[in-house]
């Protein structure tokens, strides 16, 4: 309720803590920095505000205006989520924030978020503190209203022993190190840059105190500075896919395993949502009526996780099913039927229709086919081959989504991209510039479509699964 500032974490979604993903969820104003991340904002309801409050050049926002419109918005009784980088309460003036908020006598709520103070090096795999090398760090910054921190106690910090962490410290990094030097600490202090941490942009750079001035480095970064910064139990850098970009075609609602996945692997996702889910053309009375009377049928085939939710959204339970017997054509199609508890009597070996044609006994009697408005034909056709009665009811409708340009450039410079199905092969074509040099299709059919798209195909999936597409993948860009 009222308004909360949130810590975003410093850049991996997942850094976000629960409750900060719990407010985003109900959230109506997002007021939002250029640190946090931007696809936290996915978060929030379709219909939240999200508003850019940060510093951009050209366009900067005062921090009395960023003060004036939370309590604004705060008054009125809007759910406002003002989302941070790392912690507000670290360097990211919320203290301020929730100075106007008590000010004006409005409740408030603070989420601490993962400081990037420890978990950009943790990332680049340096501990901040570590027995037997240091019993204490420090954050300070190495910037302020006046050029390098006046307030900051440099030459006692250089005596303290323990890890100092630098935020904001790349472009005065040459007095923070003058100053730690005149205070004592030796030239020969290890130091470890690490920019956009816990982003698949994250670049750690080694340098020691006296060589801190000359190194090429470009903000954000945490400069870490002291013996644990040459420690390097580097985990993330090392990821197999760390540094790839990758470009998901997908309709939005399913790409969730293949990203997920991907970055666990360390690469870059670029999602390119192909194709949305819609409504089919008679507005699903066709697939309504057929929901009425599921237990008529001997079985009822699902070919997409999609058609299952479909079919779900218009009964009660799984008890409408009756006796009806139930196959699902792949993994995640079961998947999404025992998410609603019922266990398919059959899935094929291999992922496909033909698959399900030669495991499907034989007719005679009726058979449910709720699938896409337009879909190959070779399962109703074997199966009324099979001696089956074959009701094809129009389930859902993929129409093309549309990509942004910024969308479309980063996935023009992507190293790959993954094609799940035919249809993102023929919308991908049309709407991409450029085609990544890496091209990896989920299966034989979607290889096909591909190559009939005029596209070279470099990898197949042994399985058509996920897993097995991003494991090929990941074989072929290493190799
Ligand atoms: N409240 C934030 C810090 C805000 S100050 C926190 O708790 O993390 C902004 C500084 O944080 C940047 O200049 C940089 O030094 C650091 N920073 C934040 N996110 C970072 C990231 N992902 N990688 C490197 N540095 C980051």
């Amino acid at each position: 309720m009222g308004v909360a500032l949130v810590g975003a974490g410093p850049g991996a979604p997942g850094l976000l803590t629960v409750r900060g993903a719990e407010l985003l969820k109900s959230a109506d104003v997002v007021l939002y920095d250029s640190l946090a991340e931007e696809s936290l904002l996915d978060l929030a309801p379709p219909h939240a505000e999200r508003r850019f409050v940060g510093k951009r050049p050209g366009a900067p926002m005062p921090q009395e205006e960023i003060n004036a419109l939370l309590v604004e918005h705060g008054r009125a009784g809007r759910r406002v989520v003002r989302l941070k980088g790392g912690d507000p309460f670290v360097f990211g003036r919320g203290g301020e924030e929730a100075e106007a908020l008590a000010a004006a006598g409005l409740a408030f709520e603070v989420v601490p978020g993962v400081t990037s103070a420890v978990a950009v090096p943790a990332y680049a795999g340096i501990p901040v503190t570590h027995r037997g090398l240091s019993t204490s760090f420090t954050v300070v910054t190495g910037h302020s209203r006046h050029a390098v921190d006046a307030e900051t106690n440099w030459d006692a910090l250089a005596r303290l022993g323990g890890t100092i962490v630098v935020l904001m410290g790349v472009a005065h990094r040459a007095e923070v190190a003058a100053r730690l030097m005149g205070g004592g600490l030796p030239g020969g202090t290890p130091v470890a840059a690490v920019r956009w941490g816990t982003r698949p942009e994250q670049r750690t750079h080694r340098t020691t105190l006296e060589h801190l001035a000359h190194a090429e480095l470009e903000p954000p970064a945490v400069i870490v500075i002291g013996p644990v910064a040459a420690l390097d139990l580097s985990w993330y850098e090392s990821r197999p896919m760390f540094g790839r970009r990758v470009v998901v075609t997908r309709a939005r609602e399913q790409a969730a395993e293949a990203v997920a996945l991907l970055q666990e692997m360390g690469a870059e996702v670029v999602e390119l949502p192909m194709v949305e889910f819609a409504a089919p053309a008679d507005g699903g009375a066709a697939l309504r009526g057929a929901a009425q009377r599921l237990a008529a049928f001997d079985w009822v085939v699902f070919t997409s996780a999609n058609a299952v939710e479909r079919v779900f959204a218009e009964v009660r339970d799984a008890r409408a099913f009756g006796g009806a017997n139930v196959a699902a054509v792949g993994a995640k199609t079961a998947e999404a039927l025992a998410r609603h508890g019922v266990v398919a009597d059959l899935v094929p070996e291999r992922y496909v229709a033909e698959g399900l044609l030669d495991a499907f006994p034989d007719g005679p009697g009726a058979v449910l086919l709720p699938r896409a408005e337009v879909a190959r034909d070779v399962l109703p056709d074997g199966l009324r081959a099979k001696g089956w009665r074959v009701d094809v009811v129009d389930a859902y409708r993929t129409v093309p989504a549309r990509p942004s340009a910024q969308e479309l450039e980063r996935a023009g410079g992507a190293d790959a991209v993954m094609f799940t199905s035919s249809s993102t092969v023929t919308h991908f074509v049309a709407l991409a510039e450029r085609v990544p040099p890496v091209v990896a299709c989920i299966g034989p059919v979607t290889a096909r479509a591909a190559e009939a798209a005029g596209l070279h195909v470099d990898v197949v999936a042994e399985e058509s699964t996920v897993g097995a597409l991003v494991a090929a993948l990941a074989r072929r860009l290493e190799g």
